[in-house]
């Protein structure tokens, strides 16, 4: 490619809502163009390295037996009806209807149009297993488009569903995948670990999530500093902690003025944050959720789901549900209150261990001190579950030893889902004996813009990205210093000629530019070599070539420049 045809309009100016890395560097070097929140168009250096990616992609899926389909990406409301998802998907899933009025959504996954598909053609445990695959764009409404294309609305997805007839085969096919992905990253370049994740509704241990650590994620990823125990920070059930014993002191009403945070209350009446419950009210589809907490823990909102077989993520409860349900903003607490259809409470494990603790007294400008639980709180009307958010002062749950938290980007997750939609939909198979039974079923997700987004998270510094050479949308920049200058040009092109010839995709900077804007967009594209062809070449036969990674300059004759180039990638 030639740099004077290459259509990669750099930009001199980052925009202001350009939040991460990864979103600066590929709108400055011409890789995407923001079309809307979280909409963009790939420009033919983000493609290229896309297209990369899927290679990968598609290659470790042959390797592991698994097939290519395309789905349709206008999925009809019917499947989601029969699944019970339609309803249940919320504000995330982008719904149309056509002329006559029948609903569809835009596939924000494909688990029920895979299964409407196997379930008219799969019948005999002799098709099993099936592993089936695509990648397609998917499309999400998410709350917060953000992080370029790290949490967009329209994204590619790399899809795939596998079906057996028992456990034993689901185990294998799962373990296949979980073998493919780890691989699919390792080849990309990028640096990733499978952590423990949530399965929802179905629990145990059944998913795993591939974490690419990164500053920027938005995922919390906990960890042992000894074993190898990983997981996402939702599915930590911290131990309870427990309290010295202490007299029960009588329940007492203080005034608190204007103190609608539990610091707030702490800091008015001189109490350790300690000493306090914190109540967070979520909305989890449809039925209010009192949180308590001890004052400076958080809420796990995961484990909260669990607690209430909630179907979807608890949201923060808007003012019109406090309402509602009767609840004061700011100064709630379970003392006195009662469950009903609309209004659950659930308590964590810890707080039934306090004594004399200052909560909210259900009533404004007023809390409570010397609440003790077991005696205070209506033990019919509350579940106490392990809701809160397991944190670095915690201990490893397998040995014993400190944890360390750290940020991830999810770019991929593998799951067990058994019988969630085949039983639902009706995608039934005879066995071996002929028993009718729900086909066992997997699914596999990896997000192919997201890990584009994740590798430049990962790999990049003040002057640009820095590629990973397999997913590097070229591998080598030849820089002529002076593209006037006859000879310089000739020596670059047929360098250029040559390294083509080999299968090294290159490209030449031809553009009229001072070299140092050449060397400059170099570096914010970043090839992971450069090569610098200048006067000096021409007088001693010797070029230059740079290693975008660590700098490192490495001289060579003009005529064993293509040994040494391709040796060099090689450790790239
Ligand atoms: P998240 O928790 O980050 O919202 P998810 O768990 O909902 O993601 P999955 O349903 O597991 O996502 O989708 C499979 C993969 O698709 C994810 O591992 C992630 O890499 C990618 N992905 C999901 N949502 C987005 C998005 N909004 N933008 C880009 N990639 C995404
Ligand atoms: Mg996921």
């Amino acid at each position: 490619m030639l740099a004077s045809k290459l259509y990669a309009p750099t930009l001199r100016e980052i925009p202001a809502d350009a939040d991460v890395v990864s979103q600066k560097y590929m709108l400055k070097a011409g890789l995407i163009r923001k079309m809307a929140g979280g909409i963009y168009t790939y420009l033919p250096l983000a493609w290229r390295s896309i297209r990369k990616i899927e290679a990968i992609i598609h290659e470790e899926m042959e390797k592991s037996g698994a097939q290519e389909i395309m789905m349709p990406i206008i999925q009809p409301s019917e499947l989601w009806l029969e699944s019970g998802r339609w309803n249940v998907y919320g504000a995330e899933m982008i719904r149309l209807k056509d002329r006559h009025n029948r609903e569809y959504c835009l596939g924000p996954t494909h688990e029920e149009m895979v299964t409407s598909i196997v379930r008219n053609e799969v019948k005999s445990y002799k098709q099993l297993p099936l592993c089936l695959y695509q990648i397609q764009n998917k499309y999400r409404d998410e709350r917060r488009p953000r992080f370029g294309l790290m949490r967009s609305r329209e994204f590619i997805m790399k899809d795939g569903y596998s079906f057996d007839q028992d456990e034993a085969g689901l185990d294998a096919s799962y373990h296949t995948m979980y073998d493919a992905y780890s691989r699919i990253f390792d080849r990309c370049g990028l640096k990733v670990r499978p952590v423990e994740a949530d399965s929802g509704a179905i629990g145990g241990s059944n998913s795993h999530e591939f974490m690419a650590l990164a500053e920027s994620g938005e995922a919390d990823v906990i960890h042992c500093t000894k074993c190898d125990y990983a997981a996402n920070i939702e599915i930590g059930r911290p131990a309870a902690l427990t309290e010295a014993d202490e007299e029960a002191l009588p329940l007492e009403e203080v005034v608190t003025p204007n103190c609608k945070t539990i610091e707030a209350v702490a800091e008015y009446l001189h109490l350790p944050i300690e000493k306090t419950i914190k109540a967070v009210v979520y909305n989890v589809d449809g039925l209010v959720v009192l949180a308590m907490v001890r004052g400076d823990h958080d809420v796990n909102e995961i484990a909260l789901q669990h607690a209430v077989n909630g179907a979807v993520e608890p949201e923060m409860a808007s003012e019109e549900d406090l309402k509602k349900v009767g609840l004061t903003a700011g100064f709630i607490s379970p003392v006195g209150l009662h469950k009903s259809d609309d209004f659950s409470m659930v308590v964590d494990e810890t707080i039934m261990n306090m004594h004399n603790v200052c909560g909210g007294a259900n009533k404004v400008d007023a809390h409570y001190i010397h609440i003790n639980p077991t005696r205070d709180f209506s033990a019919d009307d509350i579940i106490v579950a392990p809701i809160r958010l397991i944190t670095d002062t915690d201990v490893c749950p397998h040995c014993g030893s400190p944890l360390a938290i750290a940020k991830g980007i999810e770019v991929g997750q593998v799951f067990k889902l058994g019988t969630k939609y085949s039983q639902s939909m009706g995608a039934m198979f005879l066995d071996q004996n002929g028993k009718s039974k729900p086909l066992i079923m997997g699914c596999y997700g990896i997000g192919v813009s997201r890990t584009l987004a994740a590798a430049i998270e990962q790999f990049h510094d003040e002057d640009g990205i820095i590629w990973p050479r397999a997913i590097a949308p070229y591998e080598v920049a030849i820089v002529p210093v002076n593209a006037k200058d006859e000879a310089l040009m000739n020596m670059s092109q047929s360098l250029y000629d040559e390294l083509q010839k080999e299968g090294v995709e290159v490209l030449l900077d031809d553009r009229k530019e001072r070299a140092g804007v050449k060397f400059k967009d170099a570096d914010l594209i970043g090839y992971p070599l450069r090569i610098t062809i200048s006067k000096k070449s021409i007088e001693t036969s010797e070029i230059e070539i740079k290693v975008r990674k660590d700098g490192q300059i490495v001289m060579t004759p003009i005529d064993e420049a293509v040994a040494v180039i391709r040796n060099l990638l090689k450790t790239l």
